[in-house]
C-alpha cells in the first residue's frame, strides 16, 4: 500500500512516536511523506520515505495529486487544531479527495492507531484491488 505521512509542526513529534511504534508495519509498504514530517521521520526510524516538498511550499498539493491519480491508500494527517495554517484550503481540498476516492483518512493518533492496526489485519486490502499498482 502507498501511505501518506503528514504532521503539523506541533504534531510531529507524535508522528515521529508514531511511526517508531509501528514502524515494522510501515517498513512493508511505500512510504511518502511532505518535507519536515518525512525527514524527521526517516531519521528517527531510518524508514524509506518518498519526501515532497513542506505543506506550506505545495508539498500538500504533491501528495493532494497522487491522490487524484488513486496512488494513496491510506493517508494519517496529524492536525493542530488549534492554529490556523495559510495553507490550508490546500488541506481541506486533499480531504475532499480522499472522500472522493474512499481514502481512508486519519487526522488524529487514536484514528491512526485504529487503521494501523487494520492495516496490520488485512482490513485495507480491497485497496489492492482498487490501486494494484501500490503492492509492495
Ligand atoms: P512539513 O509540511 O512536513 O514539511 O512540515 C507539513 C505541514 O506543515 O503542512
Amino acid at each position: 500500500m502507498n501511505i501518506a505521512l503528514i504532521a503539523h509542526d506541533a504534531k510531529k513529534e507524535l508522528m515521529v512516536q508514531f511511526c517508531i511504534a509501528y514502524c515494522g508495519v510501515l517498513s512493508r509498504h511505500n512510504l511518502c511523506a511532505t518535507g519536515t514530517t518525512g525527514k524527521m521521520v526517516a531519521e528517527a526510524t531510518g524508514l524509506q520515505i518518498t519526501r515532497y516538498m513542506s505543506g506550506s511550499q505545495g508539498g500538500d498539493q504533491q501528495i493532494s495529486s497522487r491522490i487524484s491519480y488513486n496512488e494513496i491508500d491510506l493517508l494519517l494527517f496529524f492536525r493542530d487544531p488549534m492554529t490556523v495554517k495559510p495553507h490550508e484550503p490546500n488541506e481541506s481540498d486533499m480531504f475532499r479527495l480522499c472522500d472522493m476516492r474512499n481514502i481512508p483518512v486519519a487526522t488524529n493518533i487514536a484514528t491512526a492507531e485504529v487503521l494501523i492496526h487494520g492495516l496490520e489485519r488485512g482490513d485495507l486490502d480491497w485497496r489492492d484491488i482498487v490501486n494494484p499498482a501500490a503492492v509492495k
